[in-house]
């Protein structure tokens, strides 16, 4: 491996001011969002497809591993170049090439930021779906990588429900196109089978996504609670009413109180809980809605379900719960955030596990989560300079996802493997089941240059290879914006 030489040669290529080599340029590309830490040898800024091409020929003809990079806001250190190798980031291919809007249409770069591609289409009427809480950072390729979700994925379903059609370069150096503009494509689903692959098997260099009609009406009620297992318990009773809100989320007392001292969104700092929860639809159902939820939500001890009144109010609520991880940062040194999945109906009993981890360990634990997915966020807090807390910091997460998978449920809902989870995958799949997965990654990358050691186990057994390089939260503060 000759980064030297490689640099040399992508310098002549792309230009001297599309590659970064000093280290105090490369620093800047050593985290993600997540605990990893790792430092690349070289950053490369592709302005085209054809910069990427030319990045993928020189990585392999010096022997060099790539990883792609989008805003690093991913919470499993999948952009951390676990052994060094050139980082490939696409803050310079950020362009929207095209909104289509007959046929509810946009084709983009990898590094449109998710919420500019909405705010650009909202004149017509529409907007892009897939809404992680980094929405205001975080990019479509590193969405498409991920298979985000976010808050209205309940109703909406996950990134790759919104992705019609891809440009990959895989690491050969091959360009390929997958689906297109059409709703459905014939043959194997690979546009499926690209989202949520983590920069593994291929670098995504344009995206076309399908456009969501913004609805006639939107209803959105905050539900205060004692006890967090009374909110726990509506978040069930609403499902089993019939009734899908567009987003069904929970915030517990812990969380809440740094959220509202953070953001003063209005949510009470003497309640064990809150729901926030969004309808949305044709005016009269979306009325008739609210209506049934409300009762539902009282009938589980709700002391007070509030309506935003208004678009100012609604923005609030959200921002509150779209900035509880940074403003779990103003209470404490670090937070682990997990992102684990139980069936709906497990979530009280999920919840009480969480709260003895907590007292056993002695580490805080504050819930934000996604409820109507299952989909929990519990951040241990801990303080770094303290390496008995880190180590009990990492046990309580990893006794969290083994009870996950015991309930029925997952390792992670959607922040993906990475080199946080890799290890852990061996708890949830057999030798078989990893192997088939390994099969098809080999058919794409069969040399293992893109993206090397992620998701899958390093070695076999569940604790080894856990991620112990921890830091502070307030940098997730400043990504998350
Ligand atoms: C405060 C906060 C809140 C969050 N909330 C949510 C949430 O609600 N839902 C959710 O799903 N996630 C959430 N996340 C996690 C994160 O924002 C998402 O995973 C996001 O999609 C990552 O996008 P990114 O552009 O930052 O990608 P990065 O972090 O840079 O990269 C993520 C992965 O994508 C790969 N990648 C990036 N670009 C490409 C490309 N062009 N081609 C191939 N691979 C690529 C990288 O190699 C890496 O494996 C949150 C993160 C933070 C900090």
């Amino acid at each position: 491996m000759s980064i030297r030489a490689a640099s040399k040669e992508l310098k002549k290529l792309l230009g001297k001011e599309s590659v970064l080599d000093r280290p105090e340029d490369l620093m800047v590309y050593e985290y993600d969002a997540s605990l990893a830490k790792g430092t690349p040898d070289l950053v490369v800024l592709p302005q085209s497809t054809e910069h990427v091409v030319a990045i993928v020929k020189t990585a392999n003809k010096y022997k060099i591993p790539i990883v792609p990079r989008g805003a690093g806001t991913g919470l499993s250190g999948g952009s951390v170049p676990r052994q060094g190798g050139i980082v490939v980031t696409f803050s310079r291919m950020g362009r929207i090439l095209e909104v289509d809007v007959p046929n509810r249409r946009a084709v983009v770069q990898p590094g449109v930021v998710n919420t500019e591609l909405s705010a650009r289409v909202a004149k017509n009427g529409l907007y892009f779906a897939p809404d992680p809480s980094s929405q205001r950072a975080s990019t479509i390729g590193g969405n498409v990588a991920e298979n985000s979700g976010g808050p209205h994925t309940l109703a909406q379903g996950v990134t790759v429900n919104h992705i019609t059609g891809l440009e990959v370069v895989l690491p050969s150096g091959e360009v390929v196109e997958f689906g297109g503009k059409a709703a459905d494509s014939v043959g194997f689903d690979l546009t499926g089978f690209f989202t949520g692959s983590e920069g593994l098997i291929g670098i995504v260099t344009k995206i076309t996504v399908r456009l969501t009609r913004v609805a006639e009406s939107v209803a959105t009620l905050l539900a205060i609670y004692n006890t967090v297992d009374d909110a726990a318990n509506t978040v069930t009773a609403i499902t089993s009413a019939g009734i899908t809100p567009a987003a069904l989320e929970m915030l517990d007392g812990v969380t809440l109180r740094a959220v509202e001292d953070a953001t003063h969104a209005g949510f009470p700092r003497d309640s064990g809980a809150v729901l926030l929860i969004e309808l949305e639809g044709l005016r009269e159902a979306v009325e008739e809605q609210a209506e049934s939820v409300k009762a539902v939500c009282e009938r589980h001890q709700a002391r007070d379900v509030r309506r935003a009144k208004d678009d100012a109010e609604r923005a609030l609520l959200w921002k509150g719960r779209k900035t509880a991880f940074a403003s779990l940062g103003r209470i404490t040194p670090a937070y682990y955030s997990q992102d684990v999945v139980v069936p709906r109906t497990k979530i009280p009993e999920i919840l009480r596990f969480i709260e003895g981890i907590s007292k056993k360990y002695n580490q805080r634990i504050g819930n934000i989560f996604h409820a109507g997915d299952g989909n929990l966020h519990p951040a241990i807090m801990f303080d770094l300079r303290d390496p008995a807390q880190v180590e009990r910091t990492h046990q309580a997460g990893f006794d969290i996802c083994a009870q996950c998978i015991k309930m029925g449920g997952t390792i992670t809902g959607e922040h993906g493997v990475g080199m946080e989870k890799q290890a852990l995958m061996s708890l949830l799949f057999t030798e078989d089941d990893l192997d088939v997965m390994k099969r098809l990654h080999d058919a794409f990358n069969p040399e293992g240059t893109m993206n090397p050691q992620k998701v899958f186990p390093m070695t076999r057994g569940c604790r080894e290879g856990v991620v112990s390089t921890v830091r502070p939260p307030e940098v997730v503060a400043e990504v998350a914006g």
